[in-house]
C-alpha cells in the first residue's frame, strides 16, 4: 500500500480551516495535531457519556468505565504489553517519569545510583535529580562525545551500584534515536531496571515492549495524534505489584481505616483521584486510528523528508546541522550561520511555517554541544513534499535578506 501525505493530512480539520490554508506545521515534536476520529471522540464524550467512573453504577457511570477500560486494552495492545494490569494511565511521560522516579528511589539505599543521558528531556532528567537529593543517590551519565550520548558505551557507567536506567528512545531535540537491541544487550547480565522514555519514539515506531526488553515505557498522547493531558505507563506486572503507591486517594484503595489503608490491586493502585475521562476517550480514539493506518509506510515517509531536510541543510553553507540524518526520528536541528535563530524562527512564522526555537527541554545536550540555541523542525506523516519546499525556500529567502544586509558574523545569540 503505498502511502499519500496529502489523502492522509485531510483526516485533519486544522488543516481545512481558511486561515490555515497556507500553514506548514513543522512542530511535530511539541505536539501533532489531531484527526477527526480524536476530536469527535472527546465531544462525543461529553455529548453522550459524561459521568465519573467506578464510583456509581448508574448507566453513564457504567459507560464511563467501560470506556476506560477498553481504551486500557488498546494500551495494552499499542505497546504489546501482557495484561491491562501493566497500563497505568497518567497525564503523559512527564507525570510517568516523576512517578517512576518517586516509587522506584523510595526504596533504594544511598549511594545507589541512576544513569540517564545528555540527550534526555528534562522530564527525564529533573525528577532523578530531585529523587537523588532526596535518597542520597548519585546520577550518572552515558558516556558523551560532544554532547552525544554514545549508548554502546553504557557499560562504562555501570556498576555494582547501578539501580535504574532510565533512556530516551529518541531524542526531541536532536531526533537521535538509540538502538534499544544494544542497550538490551549491555543490560542484560545486571540487575538493574530500565526505563524507556517513549514521549517521541511512540509516533514513529510500532512499539512492542517485549521485543524492546524494557522493564517500563512511557509516552504522552498528545505526541501521537491524541489529546494533552494523557498519556500511559507501561511496567512490567510483577514490579508495579512491589511498587509502593505514589499519589494518595480516591480510585486507589481497596479500604481506608483510621491510621492506615489497603490499596486497590493493578492498575488502579496508582490511579489516584478522577482520570482525565474525555482525553481518554481521545486517546482510545488515536490508538484506533493509527491501528488503521500502515504505519510503515508512514514511517518510510516520515524519513524520506528527514533525509531531504538533512541532505539540504548539510549543503548550505548558510547553516550549521546540529541533528544528524541516522538513526533520527523525524528531526532536524540546526542554526543559520547569519542571524539568530530567534529571527529567523520569526522569519518563518511570518510566512505561516511552524518550527520551534530554544533548547527544547534538553538544557543538558546544548551546554554539552555548545548549541544551546536551534531551530527545530520536526516532521509527521501529514507533513507533504510542498511542506518542505515550502520549508526550504523560506530558509532560501532568509538567507540572501541577511546577505543583503550584511551580517557577515554568526550572531551570538546562537550560542548563549
Ligand atoms: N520526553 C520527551 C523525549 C519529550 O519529547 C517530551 C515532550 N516534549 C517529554 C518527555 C514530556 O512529555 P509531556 O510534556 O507530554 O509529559
Amino acid at each position: 500500500m503505498s502511502f499519500s501525505a496529502e489523502q492522509f493530512k485531510k483526516q485533519f480539520p486544522l488543516f481545512a480551516q481558511e486561515e490555515n490554508a497556507n500553514l506548514v506545521y513543522l512542530d511535530n515534536a511539541a505536539t501533532t495535531q489531531k484527526p477527526l476520529p480524536v476530536i469527535n471522540a472527546v465531544r462525543d464524550y461529553y455529548m453522550h457519556s459524561s459521568a465519573n467512573t467506578h464510583r456509581s453504577s448508574h448507566r453513564l457511570a457504567r459507560r464511563s468505565t467501560d470506556m476506560v477500560e477498553q481504551v486500557r486494552d488498546k494500551a495494552k495492545q499499542f505497546v504489546s504489553a501482557a495484561s491491562t494490569r501493566e497500563i497505568i494511565f497518567c497525564r503523559g511521560a512527564t507525570e510517568a517519569l516523576n512517578l517512576l522516579a518517586h516509587c522506584l528511589c523510595c526504596e533504594l539505599q544511598p549511594g545507589d545510583e541512576i544513569v540517564i543521558s545528555t540527550a534526555e528531556h528534562h522530564a527525564n532528567i529533573v525528577p532523578w535529580q530531585m529523587a537523588a537529593a532526596r535518597h542520597n543517590l548519585t546520577l550518572r551519565y552515558v558516556p558523551h562525545i560532544a554532547g552525544i550520548p554514545q549508548f554502546d558505551q553504557l557499560e562504562e557507567v555501570l556498576n555494582e551500584r547501578t539501580r535504574v536506567v532510565s533512556l530516551t528512545g529518541g531524542s526531541n531535540a536532536i531526533g537521535l534515536r538509540p538502538d534499544l537491541s544494544v542497550i538490551r544487550q549491555l543490560l542484560r547480565r545486571m540487575q538493574v531496571l530500565w526505563i524507556v522514555d517513549g514521549a517521541q519514539l511512540a509516533a514513529h515506531e510500532k512499539i512492542d515492549v517485549q521485543k524492546i526488553g524494557c522493564d517500563f515505557f512511557v509516552c504522552s498522547a498528545h505526541k501521537f495524534y491524541g489529546p494533552s493531558g494523557v498519556g500511559f505507563l507501561y511496567g512490567r506486572e510483577a514490579l508495579l505489584q512491589s511498587m509502593p503507591p505514589w499519589h494518595g486517594g480516591g480510585e486507589m484503595i481497596a479500604e481506608v481505616e483510621f491510621q492506615q489503608s489497603r490499596y486497590a490491586d493493578l492498575p488502579h493502585k496508582f490511579e489516584a483521584g478522577t482520570s482525565p475521562l474525555a482525553a481518554l476517550a481521545g486517546l482510545g480514539a488515536a490508538l484506533d486510528f493509527l491501528a488503521r493506518q500502515d504505519r510503515t509506510a508512514m514511517v518510510e515517509h516520515e524519513q524520506r523528508l528527514t533525509r531531504w531536510l538533512h541532505r539540504e541543510l548539510s549543503a548550505s553553507p548558510n547553516f550549521r546541522l546540529i541533528s544528524q540524518e541516522r538513526h533520527n526520528l523525524g528531526i532536524v536541528a540546526f542554526v543559520p550561520i547569519h542571524g539568530s535563530a530567534a529571527d529567523l524562527m520569526h522569519w518563518l512564522d511570518e510566512r505561516d511555517i511552524a518550527v520551534r526555537v530554544g533548547h527544547h527541554c534538553a538544557q543538558l545536550l546544548g551546554q554539552t554541544s555548545g548549541h544551546q540555541v536551534t531551530v527545530r523542525a520536526s516532521v509527521a506523516a501529514y507533513n507533504t513534499d510542498s511542506d518542505i519546499q515550502a520549508f526550504l525556500q523560506a530558509l532560501d529567502e532568509y538567507c540572501e535578506v541577511q546577505q543583503l544586509v550584511g551580517s557577515g558574523q554568526e550572531s551570538a545569540s546562537n550560542r548563549w
